[in-house]
């Protein structure tokens, strides 16, 4: 059985002192023990956040990294920097980083491989635009981003890591894909991984849907059978709205 896993990137939002009593209420929340929750606060409250998680089942992940330990790389943050201040999850890949920021399958790659050597989960993000969509090529987007950001990995290190498939179209635009969209496109992602690392990984592996996931579409969506999880933007960043998915995703 793969465990729920459901993720607020809370992107570029919240000083110190709204992050910190954002997780100070969200741990006062009895929150369903089966589900894996996790907070993605930009990199200024990844600490003292972690400091106000201790204790708690609530995980820390930070929305992106450089693949160097150190280095003169100005205005980067490394993976030992992350693990070292408590991070367990690192979002990866995600589609603003690729369309603003120039990541590609390569460097999502190399940022893969160091963040498992230093004992971090990524959370690899997938995803085709609305161009691709209508044009027919979502499987083969996906298919190839997939494969480019796995490359070269083993099929334990593939089994334990998460993938979020996230249609660009989808992202903070209040558009979802319909259960069934996504359900058949992370039916079709395991089966990629399957093809290129084994039935046992494809088996293990977590498979998140991310786009405009809300309270009130987070119940149809997590009961797909290959859908694990939710990777949320928008609605993480109030609490009642991120408590509201984590209820309604069992
Ligand atoms: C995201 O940023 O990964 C995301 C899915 O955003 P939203 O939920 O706002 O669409």
């Amino acid at each position: 059985m793969r465990q729920i896993i459901i993720a607020g990137n809370w992107k570029m939002h919240k000083t110190v002192a709204e992050a910190v009593s954002f997780v100070q209420e969200l741990k006062q929340k009895e929150l369903n023990p089966a589900v894996q929750v996790v907070v993605c606060p930009p990199f200024t409250a990844l600490a003292p956040v972690a400091e106000v998680l201790k204790g708690s089942n609530i995980a820390l992940a930070a929305q992106n990294m450089h693949w160097e330990s150190q280095g003169a790389f100005t205005g980067e943050v490394s993976p030992v920097m992350l693990k070292e201040l408590g991070c367990q999850y690192v979002i990866l890949g995600h589609s603003e980083r690729r369309q603003y920021f120039g990541e590609t399958d390569e460097t999502v790659n190399r940022k893969v491989k160091a963040a498992l050597a230093q004992g971090l989960i990524p959370i690899v993000c997938v995803g085709e635009t609305l161009e691709q969509r209508e044009a027919g090529i979502t499987e083969q987007v996906v298919a190839s981003q997939t494969k480019g950001a796995l490359q070269g990995l083993t099929a334990e290190q593939v089994a334990g890591l998460v993938i979020a498939y996230e249609p660009v179209w989808a992202i903070g635009t209040g558009k979802t894909a319909s259960a069934e969209d996504a359900q058949q496109v992370n039916r079709y992602i395991r089966q990629v991984v399957a093809s290129e690392f084994g039935s046992a990984a494809a088996e293990a592996v977590r498979i998140q849907y991310g786009g405009s996931v809300k309270a009130s579409n987070a119940k149809g969506l997590m009961s797909q059978p290959d859908i694990d999880g939710g990777l949320v933007g928008g609605a993480s960043l109030k609490v009642e709205d991120f408590v509201g998915i984590i209820e309604n995703s069992l």
